[in-house]
C-alpha cells in the first residue's frame, strides 16, 4: 500500500484527483490529514517554483511522495500577466470580484483578448527529487463577466471553440476542457506506472 499526500486543503480539488488517481493500492491523503505542516507562502517566481515548492515540503514533512499544482492566468496583451500573481492580481488580499475588475481596466479598448489558464503540476518524493507536468487551456477574456460556476476568473475567461464563459459551463464541461483537468490527466498518464502496480 502506498501514500501519495496532495498539497491542498481543499475537498473538491481532492474530489477531483480521487476520480483521476483509481489506483487500487494507492491511498490519497490532504494536507488536512497533516495539521501540524505549517502552508508553505508561494513566494516563487514562476508556476513550476511554488508547485515544486508545495510538493517537496509536503514529501519531505511527511515522508511519503506529494503533489501540489499552482495555476496561473497568463494574458498575451499583459505580456503574461497575472500569470503566478493571479490569486493576488489586485492585491494581497484581493477577492475575485477585485482581480476580474483590474483584469478588465487593463485590457480597456484593447483589441488582443487572447489568454491561456496554465496549471503545474509537480510530484516530490521525500528525497527532494521532483519533476512537474503541465496542462494548458487557451481562450478569450470576455469584454464583461458572465456566469455563476466556479471561481477566480471563470466569468472573463472564454475557452477556445466555445461562446460561453468558464462560469456559464457546468463543472463537467468544464472539466473536460480545463487545465486543471488537462494537467491532472497528463500526470496520472505520466506518473499512474508508479502506483498501478502497488497492492
Ligand atoms: P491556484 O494555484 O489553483 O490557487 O490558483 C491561483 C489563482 O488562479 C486563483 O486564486 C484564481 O484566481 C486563478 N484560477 C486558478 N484556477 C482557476 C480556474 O479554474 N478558473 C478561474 N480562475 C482560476
Amino acid at each position: 500500500m502506498s501514500v501519495l499526500v496532495i498539497a491542498t486543503r481543499n475537498p473538491h480539488k481532492l474530489a477531483e484527483i480521487r476520480a483521476l488517481f483509481p489506483f487500487p493500492g494507492l491511498t490519497l491523503r490532504s494536507a488536512l490529514d497533516y495539521p501540524d505542516i505549517p502552508e508553505v507562502v508561494e513566494d516563487g517566481a514562476t508556476l513550476e517554483a511554488n508547485a515544486i515548492k508545495k510538493a517537496v515540503t509536503l514529501a519531505q514533512g511527511t515522508g511519503s511522495p506529494a503533489l501540489a499544482d499552482d495555476t496561473g492566468l497568463e494574458v498575451e496583451a499583459l505580456n503574461g500577466a497575472p500569470g503566478v500573481y493571479s490569486a493576488r492580481y489586485a492585491g494581497e488580499h484581493a477577492d475575485y470580484m477585485a482581480n476580474n475588475h483590474k483584469l478588465l481596466k487593463a485590457l480597456e479598448g484593447q483589441p488582443n483578448r487572447q489568454a491561456r489558464f496554465r496549471c503545474v503540476i509537480a510530484l516530490a518524493q521525500p528525497s527532494g527529487q521532483a519533476e512537474y507536468v503541465e496542462g494548458i487551456c487557451t481562450g478569450t477574456i470576455a469584454l464583461a463577466p458572465r456566469g455563476n460556476n466556479g471561481f477566480g476568473y471563470d466569468p472573463l475567461f472564454v475557452p477556445e471553440s466555445e461562446t460561453r464563459t468558464f462560469a456559464e459551463l457546468s463543472s463537467n464541461e468544464k472539466h473536460a476542457c480545463s487545465h486543471r483537468g488537462r494537467a491532472l490527466r497528463a500526470a496520472a498518464e505520466r506518473w499512474g506506472g508508479l502506483w498501478a502496480g502497488n497492492t
